[in-house]
């Protein structure tokens, strides 16, 4: 797929006051830090369109950009911010989950992990979430040119590997590094698949 055009559409606290559920939309989720930003920028070929949280945990936002005038690429806010308190952790959690209850135009959740870590909890949490709602969703293993070749294929491999104990079919995943441009046609590729 050709990115003609991508543009930031609104932000949102609030699930019932994001754009009418006319387009096909596909979230991106992951920890603080795990490369979101990167990612979406990487794949939009725009820079600067999301912006790197400098505040992590301050803003819990739902951000919408239109793509092509055909897609919507939602930014979420993330989650595994060591510093928030109990407060904003529930709050977050009660707007993610009527998020992804709600929005019946929601094709698929690209859940980021970054490929230098072993499965965590916050991740293996909000997956079984996922699959408990059955929200569609995939990996993307991001900043794979932190490791050596093999190394974040081992990691991945092993990855994949613990998550197959708990959980009967893997989700399907991609490999990406936004420094190096890395599964950009992949990731994109799939959405024009769902999205036909
Ligand atoms: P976010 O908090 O999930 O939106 O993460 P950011 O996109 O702001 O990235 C967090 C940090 O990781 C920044 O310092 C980025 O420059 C860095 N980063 C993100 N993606 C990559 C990548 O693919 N490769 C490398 N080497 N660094 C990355």
């Amino acid at each position: 797929m050709i990115i003609r055009e991508a543009k930031f559409l609104m932000s949102n606290s609030r699930v019932d006051q994001c754009p009418p559920p006319t387009l096909p939309e596909y979230a991106f989720i992951g920890r603080s830090n795990v490369g979101k930003s990167s990612l979406i920028n990487m794949l939009t070929g725009q820079k600067g369109l999301a912006k790197t949280s400098s505040l992590p945990g301050k803003t819990q936002l739902i951000n919408h950009f239109l793509i092509n005038d055909a897609w919507y690429l939602v930014d979420l806010p993330g989650y595994g911010y060591a510093k928030v308190s109990k407060d904003s952790r529930a709050a977050w959690l009660k707007m993610i989950n009527y998020y992804m209850r709600r929005r019946e135009n929601l094709a698929c959740v690209f859940v980021l992990i970054d490929s230098r870590h072993e499965p965590q909890k916050p991740d293996l949490d909000f997956m079984e979430m996922l699959g408990t709602e059955g929200v569609p969703f995939v990996l993307v293993f991001t900043k794979t040119d932190k490791l050596s070749g093999s190394r974040a294929q081992q990691n991945i491999v092993s990855y994949l590997q613990k998550m197959s104990e708990s959980w009967d079919e893997l989700p399907r995943h991609f490999i990406t590094s936004a420094e190096e441009k890395t599964g950009r046609d992949e990731v994109l590729a799939f959405i024009e698949e769902v999205n036909r």
